[in-house]
């Protein structure tokens, strides 16, 4: 039995792994692909990582699962279906002295959980929910038709067939800025369409794409239909305040409105909001005592990539607590 396995390979899983392993703790880091990193992988500049100005995305994902490789972290390719408490499994089969002996167990606080995952069953004592979160959809007519062909989530993995094109980023975030800028380096022409007449984006972010000539911000303004033959040939807008209507000519439509978090897998194991976010203070301490939430699937106020490696820290210290 593992002391802690930790779900996810983010900045908040990775940083909970050094934690973990710096702690002496029996850890495994559970992973849904092959590519550790989580979300920052797909960021092409990150410029407010203490001590690390203006690195590439991919690199820093690259560094934090180097610096846990280099301690001798443990890590399994697998997808966690759910979490069941043993104890729980266990009493409903157990004698009277088994229960009786569970019951000690888990006064002691160590009765364990069984990961359930695509490869099997894991048994841990305690839990760290790290598996962060992925884009949200706009969910109007043409975007599920043409994903992948020219609808796109990802403006660094995917701006590159769209060179000397026309570009509608959707959204008014930090990623949806970061993305206009990415773009507007290989593209003719990009459109910010955000629904309000302000950016939610970091002032830096909105500076920076506010002084590029070829990024034009359509304010007030929602995207109706995604309309094309085989690809995407035009976008449908609406301007909120005049009720206008316009058809802007596009080659891709970059969706950058949210992210939503991937907690169905813990959603029944541990108490989340009407949003999924796994409801837990700065200890990580989550309703289940034992089950610990990292991350970007944490409800907190400021979701960066400091704040959850931040997360995986402190989620280490109360597993350590829990723990003795
Ligand atoms: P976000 O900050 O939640 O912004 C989402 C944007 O999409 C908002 O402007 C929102 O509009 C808009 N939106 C939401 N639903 C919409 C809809 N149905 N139709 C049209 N527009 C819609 O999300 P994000 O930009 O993906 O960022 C996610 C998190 O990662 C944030 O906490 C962000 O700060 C963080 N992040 C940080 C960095 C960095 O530090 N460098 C980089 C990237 C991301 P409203 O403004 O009107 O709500």
């Amino acid at each position: 039995m593992y002391d802690v396995v930790i779900i996810g390979s983010g900045p908040a899983g990775l940083s909970a792994a050094i934690y973990a392993k710096r702690a002496g703790l029996h850890a495994v880091t559970l992973e849904q692909s092959p590519m550790s990193g989580g979300q920052v992988l797909n960021t092409y500049e990150v410029d407010n990582y203490p001590g690390l100005p203006g690195i590439n995305g991919f690199d820093l994902g690259m560094k934090f699962r180097e610096h846990a490789d280099k301690l001798g972290c443990e890590f399994k390719e697998a997808e966690v279906c759910g979490i069941k408490k043993l104890a729980e499994n266990e009493s409903s089969q157990t004698s009277e002295i088994q229960a009786a002996s569970l019951k000690e167990k888990k006064a002691a606080g160590d009765e364990g959980f069984a990961i359930i995952t695509d490869k099997g069953k894991i048994e841990t004592k305690a839990v760290i929910a790290a598996m962060g979160a992925t884009h949200a959809k706009l969910n109007i007519p043409g975007e599920e038709a043409f994903a992948g062909k020219g609808v796109s989530y990802c403006a660094t993995c995917d701006g590159a067939f769209f060179r000397g094109g026309v570009t509608a980023v959707i959204g008014g975030g930090d990623v949806a800025v970061e993305d206009a800028i990415f773009l507007a380096r290989s593209c003719e022409k990009v459109y910010l369409i955000h629904r309000r007449d302000e950016l939610r984006a970091a002032a830096i972010l909105q500076k920076e794409m506010m002084a590029l000539p070829n990024v034009e911000i359509l304010w007030n303004t929602v995207a109706l239909e995604i309309e094309g033959e085989d690809r995407v040939q035009e976008l449908v807008v609406k301007n909120v305040k005049t009720g206008k209507r316009e058809r802007l000519r596009v080659d891709g439509v970059f969706v950058a409105v949210g992210i939503i978090p991937f907690s169905d897998a813990v959603r029944e194991a541990a108490d989340c909001d009407e949003k999924g976010y796994l409801i837990a203070g700065e200890d990580c301490v989550t309703s289940t005592p034992g089950i610990f939430a990292a991350g970007d699937v944490r409800k907190k106020k400021l979701r960066q990539i400091i704040t959850a490696a931040a997360d995986g820290a402190n989620a280490v210290t109360s597993v350590l607590e829990y723990l003795t």
